[in-house]
């Protein structure tokens, strides 16, 4: 028999106690500027930046029908919010598949519903500013895209599929 033994899990996963930001600031390496040219890409944020982003964001929503449908539909039961292997190996919230939908979510409320447009506090809808894109850039790249979490979702909200759309935008 091998000296090695295995640990058995717990039947429930311990949920860690919250720390807000404790992942914040932490996205990937950035390129430099020159391999960024390279690549195709600017290197950095142009002057309109907001506005590329937002019809960036229109083109997504109408070319991906399912991401919209996403982000009409939770209903914020809860169901997902341990399910994330990122929130329970860092307990930072925004890595809480809702909250991490929630970053896109608030945006696209801003700029593309009527209540967003009129009335953000009241359905927490948020302008694209500098902070919003560093969450942007920090938590969607912290999703694996794993998928876990649209397995336990009642409706069928796939968080990974709205990482992937956020980080093409
Ligand atoms: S489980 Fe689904 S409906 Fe519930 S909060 Fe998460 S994404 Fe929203
Ligand atoms: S798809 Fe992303 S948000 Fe969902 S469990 Fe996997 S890493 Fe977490």
């Amino acid at each position: 028999m091998s000296k090695n033994s295995i640990e058995k899990l717990p039947t429930y996963l311990a949920i860690p106690p919250l720390k807000k930001d404790s992942m914040a600031g932490n996205g990937p390496f950035k390129a430099s500027i020159e391999i960024q040219k390279d690549l195709g890409f600017p290197g950095e944020k142009v002057d309109n930046w907001q506005q590329v982003a937002i019809n960036k964001i229109a083109e997504t929503k109408s070319k991906y029908r399912s991401v919209q449908v996403f982000l009409d539909s939770c209903m914020k039961c809860g169901v997902c919010t341990d399910k994330c292997h990122y929130y329970l190996g860092t307990a930072d919230p925004k890595n809480m598949p809702v909250a991490r939908q929630d970053l896109f979510r608030s945006v696209y409320r801003r700029h593309f519903t009527f209540a967003g447009k009129y009335f953000p506090k009241l359905v927490g809808a948020k302008d694209f500013d500098e902070d919003m894109l560093d969450d942007w850039y920090n938590y969607f790249h912290q999703c694996s895209q794993c998928r876990r979490c649209a397995v336990f979702c009642p409706i069928g909200i796939d968080t990974a599929e709205i990482s992937m759309a956020a980080r093409e935008i």
